[in-house]
Parts: C-alpha cells; sequence; structure tokens
C-alpha cells in the first residue's frame, strides 16, 4: 500500500495513549477471594473528551477552557456525549449472583465464557466466618451488621460442603456422558464465570454510580470499586475526579428538601417541619415528642441528607 501523505493544514492526529494504563494492561486485579478485573483494551483518555466537547464549542474557546475546567463543567451539566468518546474493554472473572446484577447494564458489549462450550470454571465464591451479612430491618434488600463468629463458621463450613457437592455431581454427570449445557444446572450462584466487557466511559460512570452505591449489594460494590479507584483514576483522572465531586458524592436536593432546608437555615424548625407535614413525610395531626413516627422512606432519606450537612432534623425532640 502506498503512503498516506496528510494534506496541507490538515491536523495531525497521534493515537492517544495513557502510560498509567500501559503499565497496567493484562495484569490483575483482585476481587473477593477469587475474581479479578483486568484492563484488555483502552481508547481515549481525558484529552479526547476534551477534544470532542471543542468540536461542538468551535475552535474559538480553545485558549479559554483549562482541559480541567471543561471536563468539570461537562460532568456538572450532563453533556455526556464527550464521555461516549472513550471506551474500556476489561476481562472480569465474578460470581454468577454478582454477575446477574452486573448483566443488567445493557449499553455494554459483552462475551461471556459458554459453560455449554466449555466445563465450568471451578471456582466457587467462599464467604468468609467473619462475613456472613445480617438481613437489614430498615431495607428490604439491604444487610446490616454481622452474624456472630460461632455461627458464621458452621455456615462457611456448610457452604464448603455444598460447593463440593455440587461441583461432584456436576462431574458425575459429565463423566457419564451428560451435555456440558444440561450438567451445569444446579451448580451454585457462587460459580465464578468469565467475560469480556465493553464499555464507553459516559456508561461506566453510569454503572460506577449506582454500583458504588451504599446500596448496591457489597460484592458488585467490591468489582465498582476497584474499576474506579484502581483503573478510572489512572485512565481519565479528571473525568474521575469529576465524577466523584459531582456524581458520586454529590447530594441531590428536591424542592421540597430545598424548602425544608431553607426554613432550617432561617432558624425556623416549626416552619422547617410544617414544610415537610404539607409534603406528606409527615402525618397531618403530626405533634413534636408526641407523634410516634411510622417508616416513611421519603422523609428518613430527607433525614440522612440533613445529618450529612451537619443541620438537626426539626422534627426531632430535641432537635
Ligand atoms: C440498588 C439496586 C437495586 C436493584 N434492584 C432491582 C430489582 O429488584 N429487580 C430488578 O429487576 N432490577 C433491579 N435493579 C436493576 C436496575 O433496575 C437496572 O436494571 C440496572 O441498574 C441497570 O440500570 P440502567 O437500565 O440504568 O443501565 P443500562 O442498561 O446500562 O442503561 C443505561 C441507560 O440507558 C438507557 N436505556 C438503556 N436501555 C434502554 C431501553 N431499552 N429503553 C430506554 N432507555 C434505555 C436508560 O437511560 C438507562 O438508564 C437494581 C439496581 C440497583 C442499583
Amino acid at each position: 500500500m502506498g503512503e498516506v501523505k496528510p494534506a496541507s493544514g490538515e491536523e495531525r492526529l497521534e493515537r492517544v495513549v495513557v502510560p498509567e494504563m500501559e503499565a497496567i494492561l493484562g495484569r490483575r486485579f483482585p476481587v473477593l477471594d477469587q475474581g479479578f478485573i483486568r484492563v484488555v483494551d483502552y481508547m481515549g483518555s481525558d484529552a479526547s473528551i476534551v477534544q470532542a466537547a471543542r468540536v461542538s464549542y468551535g475552535k474559538g474557546t480553545k485558549q479559554v477552557h483549562q482541559d480541567r475546567g471543561l471536563i468539570r463543567y461537562l460532568m456538572r451539566h450532563r453533556h455526556t456525549t464527550p464521555f461516549e468518546m472513550c471506551e474500556i474493554k476489561l476481562h472480569v472473572r465474578v460470581p454468577m449472583d454478582c454477575w446477574r446484577q452486573w448483566i443488567r447494564h445493557r449499553t455494554a458489549n459483552i462475551n461471556e465464557y459458554s459453560t455449554r462450550y466449555s466445563i465450568a470454571i471451578d471456582a466457587a465464591q467462599a464467604t468468609a466466618p467473619d462475613q456472613w451479612r445480617l438481613q437489614a430491618r430498615s431495607n428490604r434488600q439491604g444487610s446490616a451488621g454481622l452474624l456472630d463468629a460461632d455461627t458464621g463458621a458452621r455456615l462457611s463450613q456448610r457452604e464448603a460442603q455444598l460447593q463440593r457437592l455440587a461441583r461432584e455431581v456436576y462431574e458425575e454427570r459429565l463423566e457419564a456422558g451428560v451435555a456440558r449445557e444440561q450438567a451445569r444446572k444446579d451448580l451454585p450462584l457462587s460459580t465464578y464465570t468469565e467475560a469480556y466487557w465493553k464499555i464507553d466511559l459516559h456508561n461506566l460512570l453510569h454503572f460506577l454510580e449506582l454500583r458504588m452505591h451504599p446500596t448496591a449489594q457489597w460484592e458488585i460494590r467490591q468489582y465498582a470499586e476497584v474499576i474506579c479507584h484502581q483503573i478510572l483514576k489512572r485512565w481519565c483522572p479528571l473525568a474521575y475526579e469529576a465524577f466523584l465531586d459531582y456524581r458520586l458524592n454529590a447530594l441531590w436536593l428536591s424542592r421540597i428538601d430545598q424548602a425544608v432546608i431553607r426554613e432550617i437555615a432561617r432558624g425556623d424548625r416549626e416552619s422547617a417541619t410544617r414544610v415537610a407535614r404539607e409534603a406528606g413525610l409527615l402525618p397531618e395531626d403530626f405533634q413534636p415528642g408526641v407523634t410516634v413516627l411510622k417508616r416513611n422512606r421519603e422523609r428518613m432519606e430527607l433525614e440522612e441528607k440533613l445529618r450529612q450537612l451537619g443541620l438537626p432534623v426539626p422534627w426531632e425532640p430535641g432537635a
């Protein structure tokens, strides 16, 4: 093939290389007991976000905006398409129950290890005796606190027996000639699977925001934390910083939240309580110090936000 020469005045582009990412390509970041995440490939960097955004703003603004300021602006204002210019391909090993949550993110490109084609990976996630979590009372989907060590030790022992038996039965079926697609049906959800997972940065941030949230399951949070703090931080440090500031650690205030906070700031707790009552967060006949409050998710979330801001909860006794 002949050499392709740039036309006169044509911008010469260099392929984006992030040395911090080159250094970790293929390296396994361990997660849980036998899981891992490794970067297979990546495209783009902070510079690619800025480059794409500047196309939409025209060259005139090039000198005005600093890269960091522009990325922070884009993140704050949810101008999302420039973030889609970056992509990452990961190789992950994840227990199947966790993968079941992961796979719900439809905006990724995925190719998973086939247990129809190949023998299931001989690894199952084991829970340490001191890591059995108790069912949360306040959140039906969550956990809170840990089981006592003695009970935990017994459960871990039973888990090991169960996983061993399930694997033995699986291998017995294979030896008897049963098709892999059927032999696998009683393998536990703790069995590890592997996949290649490719996603653009915009959708990755959405994944991270949901899966790093304290209400997300602990196991998937471990993977999201590694992707965020070990990989994204190296890949796009400015986008990472803006994501932490404006998405992950930002506090979302509804119209009602703001009205309550405004009254607290004015020093009028009675009025703040009235606003909450009128918005249906407190019962109509609410009387401070007398009414026993029932569970109200919206009110409890507002109370949590007030605590985070170091503000009193105006309807609580002694506030
Ligand atoms: C804490 C938590 C608890 C959950 N509990 C449950 C549960 O009990 N049961 C359950 O089934 N799921 C549950 N989920 C899964 C959840 O409902 C979502 O399916 C999952 O988080 C993926 O989010 P997403 O659709 O925004 O992401 P993606 O699939 O990655 O999509 C990203 C965005 O693209 C857009 N998009 C993608 N596909 C479409 C489409 N077809 N139509 C319109 N817009 C689209 C949407 O804006 C979407 O937000 C839970 C998730 C979390 C984080």
